[in-house]
Formats: structure tokens, C-alpha cells, sequence
């Protein structure tokens, strides 16, 4: 296999994989309104399993891929989510992870560790009920801890991921982080991304990385970790032991070793989640068609940073 790479060197290492659009919570960073979100539950059927799984049988055949990250919209509401991860650890891909608003997982998280997920994002944004509401349109804190505490049992290794907004959640930083402390979790807090409806405001949510260390920084003593090789995250680590991120995509960009590609419901891939240039992949044609469309994709990568995107998080994912 020639290794498709740009002149930064870099090459996609990481497939994210968006499975629908739908969504059983309204997130505020988005959708505009449950019209947006009615909009895309009502949207048609998303790939089935095994055209799923020849896209990403010949992509990793093409490419040096050893991690799979499944999105979406919502990836628990996707049908045979199970047997996808089993094909896609059958094809060879060992760090098979997910990223969900855990409001399924309590009943599911059996099935996923069985299936051979390796570890799981649980996206949760306030620990008080009504900021919770404020965040996502939906009451469930309580569900979603309950699906933490489940997949914690089966064995699955869980992170939290916290979208940080301005006058919206910032309130709960440091209960979630104190949630998180008590089992022994690493919280990750996300600067708020300019993307989808947000794409022309977000600056007006955002708390900065700088912000967030300073409102940690007053209530424990913290030592920064030696970033990993193409980590979107950074992490911390407290006087106590305990470790938390900040996926600061704004104060701190890392686009210099982004390895990530990504593939839609509908087959596109993006290399650049500031591109709304998809790019259609199509099983019949040849592989060297597949190579010019990943150089595409690679090129679509921005150098510096993030620049906004019209891309909705609920079709691609974050
Ligand atoms: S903006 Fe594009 S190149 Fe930069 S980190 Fe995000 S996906 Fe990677």
C-alpha cells in the first residue's frame, strides 16, 4: 500500500464514521430547534451494515486506518449497530469506539461490549436537570448517568464529553467535574465549534481554554500531559490522580497532525470538518478512483485551524 500523505506528512489514520442523522436529544451547538431536528429524523434510511462495512473493508485496504469512531446524528438509534461493530473488528480494526448522548446506553451497553466496542465518549453537558434541559431540549441526567454506570459495569472505558457554552452551561464545570472525579473518569470540556447554525455565533459562547484552566486552577493543583501525536485533546492531571482534557479547537488548533477522515450516512467522505465539499465514494469504481478521491480529501485539510463550517454536527458529527 502506497501511503496517501500531504506535504505535513499527514495521512488519515482515523475514520469517523457518521451512521444517521437522527437524534433522540435537541442539542442547543446542534440544531436551531426541534424543527431542525424533526427535519432530520424524518430524513430516509442511512447506510445498511454490510455496504457500510465494504466502504470501510476498502478504505482500510487503501489507507493505514487502525481506528474507527462511530457518530452520528445518534449512533444507538442505528439498526444493527452490533453487527457493525463486529464486522468492522472482524475486518481487522481493533479500536472500534463510539461516541453517544447515552440516553440508550443503560440497556445497550451489554450488547456493544459484547460486539467488541473498545471505549465510548458519553456526551453530557450539565448534572443539573434543568441546565441539562436548556442544553439538549430533553430531561434525562439521570438516564444518562444511569448508562455511564452501565457501561462502566460491562467493562467498556468511558470518557465524558462536555460542550462548554457561555451563559448556557458554564455554571456546571465544576460539578461534572466532580461527577466524573467520583468515578474515577476523565472528563474532556470542548470548546464550542462553529459549525451548523452556530456557524456565524459561536463566539459569543465561547469559554476558552485559558478560562477553563483558570476555574479548575481554583479549586486544585494541576499539572499539563506532553500532547499526544494527533490528539484533539489535551489533559491535565490533578494533586489527587485525577485527569481531565480540553479539546480547545479554538485557543489551541491541531490541525498540523489531523488524521482524521470522514464518511457520512450517505457514503461522502470529508477530509476537513471545515469542508462542505463532500466527496461521493461509490463501491463500483476502482481503487485507483478511490486514491484520487482520498487525495482530494486530504487536500481539503485546513493548516492552522478550524475556520467554521455550514456543516450541521448532527449529519457529520463533531
Ligand atoms: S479543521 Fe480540519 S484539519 Fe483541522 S483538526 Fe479539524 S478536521 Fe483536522
Amino acid at each position: 500500500m502506497s501511503v496517501i500523505q500531504d506535504h505535513y506528512g499527514r495521512s488519515f489514520r482515523t475514520l469517523r464514521v457518521s451512521l444517521l442523522q437522527h437524534c433522540n436529544l435537541g442539542c442547543v451547538y446542534c440544531v436551531a430547534g426541534e424543527a431542525e431536528l424533526k427535519e432530520a429524523n424524518a430524513a430516509g434510511d442511512s447506510l445498511p451494515v454490510e455496504q457500510l462495512l465494504a466502504m470501510i473493508r476498502r478504505l482500510k485496504d487503501q489507507l493505514p486506518l487502525d481506528t474507527v469512531r462511530l457518530t452520528g446524528g445518534e449512533p444507538l438509534l442505528y439498526p444493527g449497530l452490533a453487527s457493525l461493530i463486529r464486522g468492522i473488528r472482524a475486518a481487522g480494526i481493533d479500536a472500534v469506539r463510539l461516541t453517544t448522548n447515552g440516553f440508550l446506553l443503560e440497556r445497550m451497553a451489554p450488547a456493544l461490549k459484547e460486539a467488541g466496542l473498545e471505549a465510548m465518549n458519553v456526551s453530557l453537558d450539565a448534572v443539573d436537570e434543568d441546565v441539562f434541559a436548556r442544553m439538549s431540549r430533553r430531561h434525562s441526567v439521570s438516564r444518562i448517568i444511569g448508562g455511564i454506570d452501565a457501561a462502566l459495569a460491562v467493562g467498556l472505558k468511558v470518557k465524558i464529553n462536555t460542550v462548554m457554552m457561555k451563559g448556557m452551561n458554564d455554571s456546571q464545570l465544576l460539578p461534572l467535574l466532580d461527577l466524573a472525579f467520583a468515578r474515577g473518569l476523565t472528563i474532556r470540556f470542548l470548546e464550542v465549534m462553529a459549525m451548523g447554525h452556530l456557524h456565524d455565533q459561536a463566539g459569543r459562547y465561547l469559554v476558552t481554554q485559558e478560562e477553563i484552566l483558570e476555574r479548575i486552577g481554583e479549586h486544585h493543583r494541576i499539572t499539563p500531559e506532553p500532547r499526544a501525536v494527533s490528539a484533539t485533546a489535551r489533559y491535565w492531571t490533578t494533586e489527587s490522580g485525577h485527569r481531565f482534557g480540553i479539546i480547545a479547537n479554538e485557543s489551541e488548533p491541531f490541525c498540523r497532525d489531523c488524521d482524521r477522515l470522514r464518511l457520512d450516512s450517505s457514503g461522502h467522505i470529508y477530509g476537513c470538518l471545515s469542508s462542505n465539499q463532500p466527496i461521493e465514494l461509490g463501491l463500483s469504481e476502482s481503487a485507483a478512483e478511490w486514491d484520487e478521491k482520498l487525495k482530494e480529501a486530504l487536500a481539503q485539510k485546513q493548516e492552522l485551524k478550524f475556520v467554521g463550517s455550514d456543516l450541521s454536527m448532527l449529519h457529520i458529527g463533531g
